[in-house]
């Protein structure tokens, strides 16, 4: 039997509420899957879906988009959702461009609104 595969989860700021949405409404999706996620973003879908097994690494700031990027590196993480928030300012801009970079040297399938997570979720291709 193939290894679980492992999907990451990141929501920058207002974009929280809609990542711990999305986790309720793809619950039984997301159950096939190897969760890791950011720290703040990883509490709030585990407060929001208390069945899954979310493993949550460090908050985005203090390094946890950089831990991601090294699972993505290492092949340890094969789908990234990342609901970045277009309201704020730029300090996460650094973090956005270092994961899609990454996502397109590994070639992993990345989302970065709900509608593309949605789509890629419910696909048998990834
Ligand atoms: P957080 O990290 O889930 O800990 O807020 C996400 C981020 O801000 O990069």
């Amino acid at each position: 039997m193939a290894a679980q595969k492992c999907i990451a989860l990141i929501a920058h700021d207002q974009k929280k509420d809609d990542m711990a949405d999305f986790a309720r409404r793809h619950q039984k999706a997301l159950k096939d899957w190897q969760i890791v996620a950011t720290g703040t973003t990883g509490g709030r879908v585990m407060e929001a879906c208390p069945e899954l097994q979310v493993t949550r690494l460090k908050s985005g700031p203090l390094g946890g988009d950089q831990q991601i990027g090294a699972l993505i590196a290492t092949g340890e993480v094969q789908f990234l959702i990342f609901f970045v928030d277009p309201l704020t300012s730029m300090p996460h801009d650094v973090d956005v461009k270092a994961l899609m970079r990454l996502a397109i040297v590994y070639d992993i399938p990345m989302a970065l609104n709900s509608a593309t997570a949605e789509l890629l979720l419910t696909t048998d291709l990834t």
